[in-house]
C-alpha cells in the first residue's frame, strides 16, 4: 500500500515535470541530461503507436519500459527540432504518455516462438497478429503508424552484444526495429563499445522510425551536408549521436504532411484519396550550370520535392539522391511549385556529366499521400537552354 501511494506520488510528479518539458523524475541522470533542453512541442491530433513485440518464448528485455521511452522522447525531441530548424514549426511525431510519463508502449506477446518472426520473412506474421491486438484493444490504436520493437535473439548467432535475428526496416507504414540489454541513451555518443552499438542500433531505429513515417532515402546538398553534417535517411544511421545528423529540408515537407505530425485540431483523412494529382503543365531545362523545374498541379497537392539520383533505382539503391524542395504557391486555382538546381550541389553523382540522370518528383497531397514520377535524362546531351523531355506523368504511388 505504501508503495503504491508512493508510485502515484512519483508519478504525478513526472507528470508535472513532463509539462514543462523536463524529463520525468524516474529518467536516469543522463536522460535527463540530455533532454534538459527539450523543446515545448505543439500537441499533436494523432500520435504513433509503439508495439513491443515477443515471441511465445521471449520476455521483453530488462527496463524496457524506461529505456524505450527515454530513447523515444529523445527522438521526438530531434525531429521536432529539425522540423524548426526547417521553418515547419515545433512539430514531431505524437507520442502517447503514461502517468508516468513514459511513452505508452503495447506489450503483445506472439502466438509462435520468436523464430516464426524473423528478420526478412517475419513482418507479415507480426503485423497480422498486432493489427488482431488493436482490434481487440481499439482504444490503443491511434493512427495508421506502427513501430514494433522485438528483443534480439539469443543464440549461436545473435546475443546483446551482437544484436540481430528480427526484422529492421521500413514496411509502408509500419517499421521494425531491435532491442537489448545495453540500448540505453546513457551510452549515446560514448566512444566505448557500447556507445557504438548503439550509435549502429539506434541510428538505425531513428532512420526505420522515418521511413514508417513516409519518409524516403535522400542526400543532401553539397552545401548543406558541409554545413550540417549527414541526413539521417542517407546514412545518418551510421552517424546518429557521434557526429552531426540531421533531416533535409525535403524529408520535413514530407513530416508536416504526415498523420502523425499535423497539430491538434486537423481533420485530414489520411492516406484516403484514390485518384493521383493532376500535373497541368510541367517544364524542366537546363540552364548553364543549373536545372530548373517548374510544375503547375492540383489544389490537392501540399508539396513537392525533387531528387537527382544515379541508376540504378532500386530499393536501397538511393541513399545518394540529392533532395530538392519546392517552392510552392497557388496562381490562378492550381498550385505552382518551382526549384532550381545547381548541378555543383549534386556532389559526386557518377553521371553528373555524362550518362543517365534520373529526376525523381515526389508529389504530396495534403492528406498524406505520395506520388512519384522519374524522369530520365543526360546532361550530356542536353544542350543549355533547351528544354528537357519528361513525358506524360506516370507515378508510382506511397513512395
Ligand atoms: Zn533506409
Amino acid at each position: 500500500m505504501a508503495n503504491s501511494t508512493l508510485m502515484t506520488m512519483l508519478c504525478s510528479a513526472a507528470v508535472v515535470l513532463t509539462a514543462t518539458g523536463a524529463a520525468p523524475e524516474h529518467f536516469q541522470p543522463r536522460a535527463k541530461e540530455l533532454l534538459a533542453d527539450s523543446i515545448e512541442l505543439e500537441k499533436n491530433a494523432h500520435c504513433l503507436n509503439v508495439v513491443y513485440f515477443t515471441g511465445n518464448d521471449m520476455q521483453p528485455t530488462a527496463e524496457a519500459d524506461r529505456r524505450i521511452s527515454e530513447l523515444l522522447l529523445y527522438l521526438q525531441q530531434f525531429y521536432g527540432k529539425e522540423m524548426q530548424r526547417n521553418g515547419f514549426g515545433k512539430h514531431s511525431f505524437g507520442l502517447s504518455l503514461t502517468d508516468c510519463g513514459n511513452v505508452d508502449i503495447c506489450y503483445i506477446k506472439g502466438k509462435q516462438p520468436h523464430k516464426s518472426y524473423a528478420y526478412g520473412t517475419g513482418h507479415d506474421a507480426c503485423i497480422a497478429e498486432v493489427e488482431a491486438w488493436f482490434k481487440a484493444n481499439p482504444g490503443k490504436k491511434k493512427s495508421t503508424h506502427t513501430f514494433i520493437i522485438m528483443p534480439t535473439w539469443q543464440d549461436e548467432g545473435y546475443s546483446d552484444k551482437n544484436p540481430g535475428g528480427v526484422p529492421f526496416y521500413g514496411y509502408g507504414r509500419y517499421c521494425f526495429a531491435l532491442d537489448y540489454t545495453d540500448f540505453d541513451i546513457r551510452h549515446l555518443g560514448q566512444k566505448t563499445p557500447e556507445g557504438r552499438l548503439l550509435t549502429k542500433w539506434y541510428g538505425g531505429f531513428a532512420h526505420e522510425l522515418g521511413h514508417g513515417m513516409n519518409l524516403p532515402h535522400n542526400n543532401g546538398t553539397v552545401d548543406v551536408n558541409k554545413a550540417l553534417g549527414t541526413p539521417l535517411m542517407g546514412s545518418g544511421n551510421y552517424t546518429f549521436g557521434m557526429s552531426p545528423t540531421y533531416l533535409t529540408h525535403s524529408s520535413c515537407a514530407i513530416l508536416s504532411n504526415t498523420e502523425i505530425f499535423v497539430p491538434a485540431g486537423s481533420t485530414h483523412q489520411f492516406y484516403s484519396i484514390d485518384h493521383e494529382p493532376a500535373v497541368h503543365h510541367v517544364e524542366f531545362m537546363r540552364k548553364g550550370d543549373m536545372l530548373e523545374l517548374y510544375l503547375e498541379v492540383s489544389t490537392d497537392v501540399a508539396h513537392i520535392n525533387a531528387y537527382v539520383q544515379d541508376p540504378p533505382y532500386a530499393v536501397n539503391q538511393d541513399y545518394e539522391a540529392v533532395a530538392f524542395s519546392c517552392t510552392m504557391g497557388t496562381r490562378n486555382g492550381k498550385r505552382v511549385a518551382g526549384v532550381v538546381i545547381p548541378l555543383y550541389e549534386l556532389g559526386n553523382l557518377e553521371n553528373k556529366d555524362s550518362g543517365e540522370l534520373g529526376l525523381d518528383i515526389l508529389i504530396q497531397t495534403y492528406e498524406g499521400s505520395r506520388f512519384r514520377w522519374r524522369i530520365p535524362f543526360d546532361l550530356s546531351k542536353q544542350a543549355a537552354g533547351t528544354p528537357i523531355e519528361t513525358g506524360k506523368p506516370t507515378f508510382m504511388r506511397g513512395y
